[in-house]
């Protein structure tokens, strides 16, 4: 196993617009790396890219010291030792379970004792042993995800990639899932690379998260650092809850502002403005701080979410354990915020 390298990678359809731009990015060996983007940013075909369904116009992609493809020539998929999994699972109707994991080990000539195996262990994996004589029809949304992932184990990839698996599945199975490919990611050693929309499922599955937007490249980083420290709009938008303000900050300072700077801001609004990301939990009562609207609050179970309004027209979230009323002032400090 190696690293997966892509250097200045670009894809244009020829539509007028680059579905991929200049993308360079190392998932380092044994890696989980999250792509996630809005649709349309060029994730699924930087993945088909990799996977080897598209051929690249422009840069390269590595595994190790040996190049899959670039604009002069690609690998076919068969060659990479990668498997895929795809939102609808793909999984043959007229095959039983363990027919359906081991069908990658028939094409490769695998037969027999070998074959049983090496269908078990996958199974096994996936915790699905004991349907190894079902039908897909016969079996839930989650288990037939686990059954594409087992099939996709079989065969021990270099690297698995991962299209959305999860976008069919309701939010409590969602969760279980995520457990699974953790332990999946674990078990198999195996660098994956999954393509998402959502900050959750990246959050919490992926070592490494790349953030697209319109071909590019905005970011990469852990999901702790591009939490605390994302980079432009886009990627704080996107990456965890939060509003984005416009403060009328002093140039060149700290991009960590803490709430002496914030309330400075706030109370003398003069200057050029510059966007402050603030996460809701940053967002607090306190008697001492400034007064902002609240202008809803909204039960989540575990807490109540807020929206507040500035005097200034902008809006802000924060949690609360008990309820507020709507309409009304409260004074709210803003521990910190941070500089995008
Ligand atoms: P989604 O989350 O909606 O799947 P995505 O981020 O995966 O979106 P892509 O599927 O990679 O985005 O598409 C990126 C851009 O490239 C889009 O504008 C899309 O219309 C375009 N595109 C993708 N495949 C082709 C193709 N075969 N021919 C022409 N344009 C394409």
């Amino acid at each position: 196993m190696a690293q997966l390298i892509l250097n200045h990678l670009s894809k244009d359809f020829g539509t007028g617009r680059p579905a991929v731009s200049d993308v360079s990015l190392t998932v380092r060996e044994g890696g989980f790396l999250a792509l996630l983007g809005p649709s349309g940013c060029g994730k699924t075909t930087v993945l088909r890219m990799i996977a080897g369904f598209e051929q690249p116009t422009d840069g390269s992609i590595m595994l190790g010291e040996r190049t899959l493809a670039d604009a002069s020539g690609a690998l076919p998929p068969e060659k990479r030792n990668m498997a895929m999994v795809f939102q609808s699972y793909a999984l043959w109707p007229h095959m039983t379970v363990a027919e359906n994991v081991g069908y990658p080990l028939k094409v490769r000539g695998i037969t027999g004792a070998a074959w049983q195996a090496r269908v078990k262990d996958a199974l096994s994996v996936v915790q699905l042993e004991e349907f190894a004589y079902r039908r897909p029809a016969d079996l839930s949304g989650g288990q037939r995800q686990r059954v594409a992932l087992a099939r996709c184990l079989v065969t021990s990839p270099d690297v698995v990639l991962l299209d959305e698996p999860l976008a069919n599945l309701d939010r409590h199975l969602k969760a279980a899932m995520e457990e699974t490919f953790r332990a999946f990611h674990a078990r198999s050693g195996a660098t994956m690379i999954y393509v998402t929309h959502d900050q959750g499922e990246a959050m919490a599955m992926a070592t490494d998260i790349a953030v697209m937007s319109e071909g590019r490249l905005m970011q990469i980083a852990s999901p702790p650092e591009i939490y605390a420290r994302p980079e432009g709009r886009v990627v704080g938008g996107l990456v965890g809850q939060g509003a984005i303000l416009d403060l009328a900050l002093p140039d060149h300072g700290p991009r960590l502002v803490p709430w002496p700077v914030l309330e400075m801001a706030f109370r003398q609004a003069a200057g050029p403005s510059h966007p402050v990301l603030v996460r809701p939990e940053h967002v607090v009562a306190d008697p001492t701080g400034i007064l902002l609207k609240v202008t809803s609050c909204v039960f989540e179970g575990e807490r109540f979410a807020l929206s507040l309004r500035t005097a200034g027209g902008q809006h802000l979230k924060a949690y609360s354990t008990h309820a507020l009323d709507c309409g009304v002032l409260r004074p709210f400090v803003i521990r910190q915020g941070w500089l995008l």
